[in-house]
């Protein structure tokens, strides 16, 4: 019933034949797979400091997990302020920042509505209408107050909730790229579920080539790559976590406004960006804001190119997005 894939795979030279394996590390953090190669001066402290990272982000930013930052300021909901870690602060803050920027379709609240589809979880339901209007008037961005002289988050009314599942993990993807480049390792690929980050370029100087997943098909199908240097490339789609009830599919986008999983003609939104703090936050705002009004926003942005799939099996793209479709089931469309 529940699933989670990873979106992308990176195409290297494995698949062209033309180079040998480079050594990777996996660990489940941060409630995904995270994938980590390190190519040339990749040493074992290196991916140490890495995972170590991703932990200590996933210790302060879990929802789920008792004793982290966000834990305890949706705790102490309508209660009062919270003192949280600068590195939360600064998320929180980006998130609200995003908020703003789509006009409250991504809003790092929905925790309560997150909470009553059960998404994430063992039992995700189907909840019933009224429980949906209960939870509804906690979902507003507006009711955080952040005072950043004391680095604390306060949630306005009991039973508000914050979930930073679809910010966080472009933030740990950033904190790896990071370490690496302190480390001076030359290139490398950050895989956090499907959160891409490649770093460098190929030992033979050229692009990395980046799986856009097919988001029909199982893991590990593509419909199309993306080729890319020192780039973020995240995907929102969904196919990412979902549940099925009396056959219909319900996935894990909620739109504030109304509660359910945003319908919208879209199967995925891929933004490639510079930063995977935006491109992760953007990829769920575009997705939930659908074609039209998230085009929009990503035009309005320097430096940001999505790609949109469609359920007709259409796919748009705005400038600068080098695609290129491998899967001949789909067609780029350009109106
Ligand atoms: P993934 O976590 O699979 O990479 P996203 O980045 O799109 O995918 O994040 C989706 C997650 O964000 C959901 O599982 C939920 O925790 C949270 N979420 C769902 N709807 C919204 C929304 N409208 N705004 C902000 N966060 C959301
Ligand atoms: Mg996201």
């Amino acid at each position: 019933m529940y699933t989670l894939l990873c979106i992308f795979f990176v195409l290297t030279g494995t698949l062209t034949g033309c180079s040998k394996p480079e050594p990777t590390q996996a660990e489940f953090v941060l409630g995904t797979v995270c994938t980590i190669t390190l190519y040339d001066a990749g040493k074992p402290k290196v991916y140490r400091a890495i995972f170590d990272r991703l932990v200590e982000i996933e210790k302060r930013m879990s929802v789920g997990m008792e004793g982290t930052d966000v834990y305890r300021v949706n705790e102490a909901a309508g209660i009062e302020a919270v003192v949280v870690h600068p590195t939360v602060f600064e998320v929180i803050e980006r998130a609200v920042d995003f908020a703003k920027l789509s006009g409250g379709a991504f809003d790092p609240t929905v925790g309560p509505l997150v909470s009553l589809w059960g998404i994430g979880k063992d039992n995700p339901r189907l909840p019933e209408q009224a429980e949906i209007d209960a939870a509804l008037p906690l979902i507003n961005w507006r009711d955080i107050d952040l005072d950043r002289e004391k680095s604390t988050v306060f949630l306005k009314r009991p039973g508000m909730a914050l979930d930073l599942g679809a910010i966080a993990k472009g933030y740990a993807a950033d904190e790896a790229a990071a370490i690496i480049k302190k480390a001076k390792v030359p290139r490398a690929i950050i895989d956090l579920g499907g959160n891409i980050l490649v770093y460098g370029e190929k030992p033979d100087g050229t692009p990395w080539r980046v799986g856009i997943q097919n988001p029909l098909e199982t893991r590990g199908a593509y419909i199309g790559i993306v080729e890319a240097r020192e780039k973020t490339v995240v995907t929102s789609g969904v196919y990412e976590r979902y549940f099925e009830s009396d056959g219909v599919r319900y996935h894990h986008i909620l739109s504030p406004a109304l509660g359910y999983p945003v319908q919208n003609g879209l199967l995925s939104v891929t933004i490639i960006a510079s930063r995977s703090i935006d491109a992760d936050a953007l990829s769920t705002s575009v997705f939930a804001l659908g074609y039209k009004e998230g085009r929009a926003l990503i035009d309005s942005l320097e430096d940001v190119a999505g790609i949109f799939v469609f359920d007709d099996l259409s796919i748009r793209l705005t400038k600068g997005a080098s695609f290129r479709l491998t899967d001949d089931k789909y067609q780029i469309v350009s109106d």
